[in-house]
């Protein structure tokens, strides 16, 4: 084969990108409220349904599901049936991890310092750093502040503003598949979740 050929065509084609998916975390990363209740909060509101068979920790969308996340643009077609393995829209609440967890994407950017907006140029070492020490350590304050280049703050990692591109968790509502800015939670779905849950929610976009 010359450098020109053409690539050779693959039998299979690659598996599509992942379109993204909106997260729901609590707006304390370290919060960690009840897996349970939460799922049980989601069912009575009919923003879930029944549990998906054969997937874990997830269900389908319910009735209630687009009065709760409002769909920008033009109208979305929301398939909800997980037939053929097309992308289709449903719900998934992991179990609740004991570490803070890292959710990040393709479309991760540099987070900014609360106190002055400098971005933190050096974040994927921060992250990598935090995760080493998690491992080692559990994530303990101390060992996972960052001091701000610009301002001399020092904060934990989970506490930059990673805008809507990124953050940390410990309990997740994840709603597959939503491009980055396609839906956004209501603020009346937001309040529930705050006044049934015990803590203020916050929300990001994730794309693998
Ligand atoms: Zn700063």
């Amino acid at each position: 084969m010359t450098r020109n050929d053409p690539m050779p065509v693959a039998d299979v084609a690659p598996p599509p990108r992942h379109v993204g998916r909106l997260i729901l975390a609590p707006r304390e990363a370290v919060a960690c409220p009840d897996r349970d209740r939460i799922v049980g909060i989601l069912s009575e509101a009919g923003f879930i349904a029944d549990r998906i068979p054969d997937r874990e920790c997830a269900y389908r969308v319910g009735a209630e599901f687009s009065a709760l996340i409002s769909f920008v643009g033009c109208a979305v077609a929301i398939a909800s049936d997980p037939q053929a393995g097309d992308p289709f829209c449903h719900v998934v609440v992991p179990p609740a991890s004991a570490h803070l967890r890292w959710c990040h994407g393709r479309n991760t950017r540099a987070p900014r310092c609360p106190g002055c907006r400098t971005r933190l140029s050096d974040w994927p070492l921060r992250v990598a750093q935090f995760e080493q020490s998690t491992r080692t350590h559990g994530w303990d304050r101390q060992d996972s502040s960052v001091v701000c280049p610009s301002c001399g703050e020092s904060r934990p990692i989970w506490s930059w503003d990673w805008k809507q591109q990124g953050g940390f968790a410990r309990l997740l509502i994840q709603v597959e598949e939503i491009f980055p800015g396609e839906a956004v939670p209501t603020e009346a779905f937001l309040d529930l979740l705050e006044r049934e849950s015990g803590c203020a929610w916050r929300y990001l976009y994730v794309q693998d």
